[in-house]
């Protein structure tokens, strides 16, 4: 008997572009990986990819390159494009652990030479005074509350109550703050990726794009050849946007934020009779009757059974996907921001504008910052509109993260249960908490069988954190 081989090719040894052929190889060639790579040279691979990967449309062989992209300096619009890719791996710097200097932001080449620039980079200019006045203001009441302890460095001290105001200070900071993304990618999804960045209407991100692409070509100059914009993005844009209508509801209760429009209301069913299928024989439609035919008891046993060995770390059955919710959502920016890293989403984000409103945390206002708070948010409001007459879309790199925005999004139980108890979790950011919970209780209202099993704390209600919303 031949023994098992499991071994690594390294990308210290080969370029990603001979590793990704010697996979492909594999499904011709009778010979090992170890020799398929050594018959292999830079050349022969880009013949090879030249041929099935961009000539016979075989692309996903360009999965097993691999990229880690450092990217800094870059608005958050930009970082909104980027990460819109779900099937890529990225960690931001964050805005919770981290504070930002003044002129730490982008000004859009689009404004080089306009009229508006100067007011563009006031307007900024004061977002991030103010920012910087409230981490003082806030800083000071967090300290009253949270007093220094015994040997106590001021590092320490203030490591240890950070988060607590910055969480609130952070709603003044812009789209145009600095971003700094590293991004871990597949040749495939790059390719794609990059497209989508050529095909954007802000030249910052398309010359991102053609950065991005430059710099990756070094390690996979044939997989990204071809990433070029791609005309079907830049015109149907284009055209859509043309029917839109102006908002006619109003922010206030709890259905403006967070409306369920669409879930299958026999979705318990289907995910039982799943799990049924999954460990008999019978037929998808005999474990349906089945689990129809059962009484409540027994279908509250069954639940147990399925959910409630889970573990804090551990991940429901895959058979809860067999469910989906669409959520029509309003939140602040900051929570979109985190909200948009939740892969196993489909997401529909609208742009970013200031025609939603913003929100005030109550902390701000505590902290005696309310009247500077509305001030600034108000003072962009004027700016924004000026700019916006110009070009909307350069108009959002104005836009602090207390401006709300609306999102739909779709969703299997199973991803739920993932974003809620993750994001209602008590270290997470107040505004994400409070969009999980309201989440949480819309499924759980309409599945409470299943989702009674959710872990997610007790002691607080989505209005908590804000004094207005
Ligand atoms: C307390 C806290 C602090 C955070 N701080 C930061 C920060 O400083 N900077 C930052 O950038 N982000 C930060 N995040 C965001 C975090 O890194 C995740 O991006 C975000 O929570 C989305 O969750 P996810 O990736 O687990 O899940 P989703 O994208 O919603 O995916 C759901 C699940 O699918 C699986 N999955 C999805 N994609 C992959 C993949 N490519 N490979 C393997 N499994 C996958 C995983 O099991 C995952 O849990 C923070 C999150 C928390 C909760």
């Amino acid at each position: 008997m031949t023994k098992r081989k499991i071994y690594l090719l390294s990308p210290k040894e080969l370029s990603q572009e001979v590793i990704a052929v010697t996979f492909a190889k594999t499904s011709r060639s009778p010979l090992t990986f170890r020799e398929i790579a050594d018959e292999l040279s830079d050349e022969s691979s880009a013949e090879f990819h030249e041929k099935w990967v961009v000539g016979y449309g075989h692309a996903s062989v360009a999965e097993h390159a691999v990229l880690h992209i450092a990217i800094e300096d870059i608005s958050r619009l930009a970082i909104e494009c980027i990460e819109s890719n779900r099937l890529a791996s990225y960690t931001e710097k964050s805005t919770r652990y981290q504070k930002w200097d003044a002129g730490a932001f982008v000004t859009p080449p689009e404004l080089d030479g306009h009229p508006l620039r100067d007011e563009y980079q006031k307007t900024v200019e004061m977002l991030f005074q103010s920012y910087a006045d409230s981490l003082v203001a806030t800083r000071a009441l967090i300290m009253e509350s949270n007093p220094r302890r015994e040997n106590e460095s001021d590092d320490a001290w203030d490591r240890r109550i950070r988060s607590r105001y910055v969480d609130a200070c952070r709603f003044l900071l812009p789209a145009a703050s600095f971003a700094n993304v590293g991004m871990t990618a597949n040749a495939r999804v790059l390719e794609s990726a990059i497209r989508k960045m050529l095909s954007h209407p802000l030249e910052e991100i398309r010359q991102i794009g053609e950065e991005i692409k430059s710099a990756a070509q070094g390690e996979v100059p044939t997989l990204l050849k071809y990433a070029d914009p791609v005309p079907y993005l830049v015109e149907t844009g284009k055209k859509l946007s043309s029917h839109s209508q102006p908002i006619s509801e109003q922010a206030g209760d709890q259905n403006f934020y967070c409306k369920l429009i669409d879930h299958d209301p026999a979705a318990e069913t289907k995910i039982l009779a799943a799990v049924l299928y999954r460990f008999g024989e019978m037929s998808f439609a005999q474990a349906l009757e089945t689990i129809e035919k059962k009484s409540d008891f027994e279908r509250a046993r069954l639940a147990e059974e399925l959910l409630g060995g889970l573990s804090r770390y551990d991940v429901p059955l895959r058979e809860l996907e067999y469910s989906h919710y669409t959520f029509d959502l309003v939140m602040d920016q900051g929570a979109y921001f985190e909200f948009k890293r939740h892969r196993m989403m489909t997401q529909t984000p609208q742009a970013l504008t200031v025609n939603l409103g913003y929100v005030t945390p109550s902390l701000i206002t505590e902290a005696g910052f309310g009247t500077r708070y509305a001030a600034a948010m108000d003072a962009v409001v004027e700016a924004y509109k000026k700019i916006a007459a110009f070009n909307p879309d350069v108009a959002a790199y104005l836009v602090p993260n207390g401006f709300n925005r609306r999102v739909l999004a779709s969703f299997n139980l199973r991803e739920a249960y993932h974003f809620c108890q993750l994001r209602a979790a008590k270290n997470a950011h107040f505004s994400i908490r409070s969009v999980a919970r309201k989440v949480y209780s819309e499924i759980a209202t309409i599945h409470p069988l299943l989702a009674t099993y959710m872990s997610l704390p007790e002691d607080e209600t989505w209005q908590d954190h804000f004094t207005t919303f």
